[in-house]
This record gives structure tokens, C-alpha cells and sequence, in this order.
């Protein structure tokens, strides 16, 4: 992992140059969301319930950044201790994580498409989900960095109210279901936060606008600074008052299995951020590109496979794929 460097081995100027390294800052990350189990069908295979949830994705991505990360989030008894020993391996600490050892484990189902961007949600069964009272260990109450992944959007409020201080950035991620049957909440939430991460659709259910630009405009009016759009295998776009950046999402010959892919660029992107403790448009510029090349990862298998035994090298490679994808010179006309 990164931080056994303890430096990094490349950073991305705004026109991805590789520069200089810089040194290596051990911030503390919490993050909470679901872990779960989840079925999932696409159109190259089926599996069994297998290890996922937001949280789960979020964190092993995180991990590869080696911020000092904490993790809030609650199971069942039938949860495996094999994955949180895989957890703890990727420098998790799981003290935060409740094991309710008479109940079941929040449970999720998901069918894609032909084209993989879209999908539709067969099963969501809350389980230990549906009565989650997110304790906050002493220890991570002083957190400098915090991601909200996927949860009810009260549970998320409530987290923020129990922290000692409020985190250098907040970094929260919502989905459909809770615009549905938790708006209010929702905007509560939304109203604490800087920055927020969703997808086309989302972005243009929450704000009721169709055009991104507008519907990014409409969400900042509710609260977050920095809105992060994520648009599949077509990128993602990153928006504040003033300023838009794209980045592409790296055109792979295999996607396999797009569950967590969001989650997956969510804990690049903070991760990266905590490890090198800027919050600047600069630097959250670069976080999207660390933030895709996870994600492009997570796409190659199925569940949190791929993500759980990469390499720095693997990382780095990666990387330099996405320099050498938007690289290009031009000398514009006077
Ligand atoms: P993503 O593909 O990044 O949108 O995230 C997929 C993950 O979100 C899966 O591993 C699910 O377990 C999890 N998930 C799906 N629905 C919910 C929900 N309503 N609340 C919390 N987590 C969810």
C-alpha cells in the first residue's frame, strides 16, 4: 500500500503530468455505510450472496491510499468473519462494526442490463439495516475526514451529530431509494455536507432538471459545496460554483460487474484526499482520477474481488494509463 512508501509515487499536474512526489500524511478517515450481502446477475454470469455493501467497497478502496480508516457499520450473525479479517488485513479497523448475532444481514439483489450502465433492483431486505444506531467509538469521534456512504439519509445526519468536531470535508453518497421514501431527511442531510456523490440519474431525479450542469446548480442549493456526478462508463464530472472538470472512465475490454464501481471511485477519491490532507478543486481534480482508476478495478470481477488483492504497481500502472488516455499537446490558434 501506498503509505508503507510513505511517499507517493506520482502526482497528476492539472494537465496530468506525472510530477513530483510529495510527502505521505496520516489522516483519519471514517466511514460508514452498509455491509451487506448481495446477488447480483449481469449479462456474463449470476452469484450467490456475496460480500458487498457501500461501506465495504468504500473502505478497501480507501485502503489502498492508507489513510488511518474507521469503519461504522452493522451485520448480522450469518455475516462471514473471513471478510472482516479481509478487512482488518487492508488496515480497517472494525471495532466500529456491530455483529447483532440473532439477526440477518442487510441484503440487496441487482439485475443489469444488456449495456451494464443500467440496472434494476430486484431484493433490498433492510434486515440489521432497518433498526441501524450508528455508534460512534471515542476514537473516531475526532475524525479529520468523513464518507457517508449509502444509508439511510437519518442514520447519515445522525453520525454527523455525533462526532466531536466537525471533519475537514464531509463526502456523502445517496441513491433513489431514499429520494422515494425519505426526501425530507434527505435534505436535511444534504444540508450538512460538502461535498455529494451520485449518478446521471440521481443528480436528475434529486434536482428535477435534465441537463447535468443545471441539475448540479440545483443540488448546490441544497447544501453541498462540490456535487460529483458519475456517469458509468462514460466518466464522471466534478462541479463547484465556478468550475467543471470531466474525466473519463477508462475504456476496458471487460466489464464483468459494475456493483460497488460507485462506491469503489468514492473511497479513491476521499481516500486520496485524506492522504494528502488537501481539499482544494486542485487536488479533488486528481482525487477523481484516482477515484476512477480504482473503479476501474472493481469493474474486472465479480463483488469486491478484484479490490481485494491489488498491488501498488497494479495501481500505479493504472494510473498512467488514464495520463496516457487524456494526455495530448495543442497549441491553440492566436
Ligand atoms: P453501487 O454499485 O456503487 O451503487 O453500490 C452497490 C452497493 O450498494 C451494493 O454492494 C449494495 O449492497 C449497496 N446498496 C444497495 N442498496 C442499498 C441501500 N438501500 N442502502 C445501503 N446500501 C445499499
Amino acid at each position: 500500500m501506498w503509505g508503507k512508501k510513505d511517499v507517493f509515487f506520482g502526482f497528476f499536474t492539472n494537465t496530468f503530468n506525472i510530477c513530483s512526489s510529495q510527502s505521505y500524511i496520516k489522516m483519519s478517515l471514517l466511514v460508514v455505510g452498509s455491509v451487506a450481502f448481495d446477488a447480483i446477475e449481469t449479462p456474463f454470469g449470476k452469484t450467490d450472496k456475496i460480500v458487498g455493501g457501500a461501506a465495504t467497497y468504500i473502505s478497501l478502496s480507501a485502503s489502498y491510499f492508507n489513510p488511518k480508516i474507521n469503519l461504522v457499520a452493522v451485520v448480522g450473525g450469518d455475516f462471514p468473519s473471513s471478510a472482516i479479517t479481509t478487512m482488518k488485513e487492508h488496515g480497517i479497523d472494525t471495532t466500529g462494526l456491530q455483529i447483532k448475532q440473532d439477526e440477518k444481514t442487510f441484503f440487496w439483489s441487482g439485475k443489469y442490463h444488456n449495456d451494464m450502465n443500467t440496472r434494476d433492483t430486484l431484493v433490498t431486505e433492510l434486515n440489521v439495516l432497518g433498526t441501524f444506531d450508528p455508534i460512534i467509538p471515542e476514537e473516531y469521534q475526532s475524525c479529520d475526514y468523513l464518507m457517508l456512504g449509502n444509508l439511510a439519509p437519518s442514520v447519515q445526519s445522525t453520525v454527523i451529530q455525533r462526532l466531536k468536531h466537525r471533519p475537514k470535508l464531509i463526502v456523502m453518497d445517496t441513491m433513489n431509494f431514499w429520494m422515494e421514501i425519505a426526501m425530507d431527511d434527505l435534505r436535511k442531510t444534504l444540508s450538512m455536507v460538502d461535498v455529494l456523490s451520485i449518478n446521471d440519474e440521481e443528480a436528475r431525479q434529486l434536482s428535477g432538471e435534465y441537463a447535468l450542469i443545471k441539475a448540479a446548480r440545483k443540488i448546490m442549493e441544497m447544501g453541498p459545496k462540490v456535487i460529483i456526478i458519475k456517469k458509468g462508463e462514460h466518466g464522471a464530472l466534478l462541479f463547484n460554483k465556478d468550475q467543471v472538470f470531466f474525466a473519463p472512465a477508462l475504456p476496458l475490454e471487460e466489464v464483468f460487474d459494475p456493483t460497488g464501481a460507485g462506491d469503489t471511485f468514492a473511497g479513491g477519491f476521499i481516500g486520496y484526499l485524506a492522504s494528502t490532507n488537501d481539499i482544494t478543486f486542485a487536488n479533488m481534480k486528481r482525487a477523481i482520477i484516482y477515484g476512477s482508476a480504482m473503479a476501474s478495478f472493481c469493474v474486472e470481477k465479480f463483488g469486491t474481488e478484484r479490490l481485494e488483492k491489488l498491488t501498488d504497481h497494479e495501481v500505479e500502472l493504472r494510473l498512467k494509463e488514464f495520463v496516457d488516455l487524456v494526455q495530448f499537446e495543442m497549441t491553440l490558434p492566436k
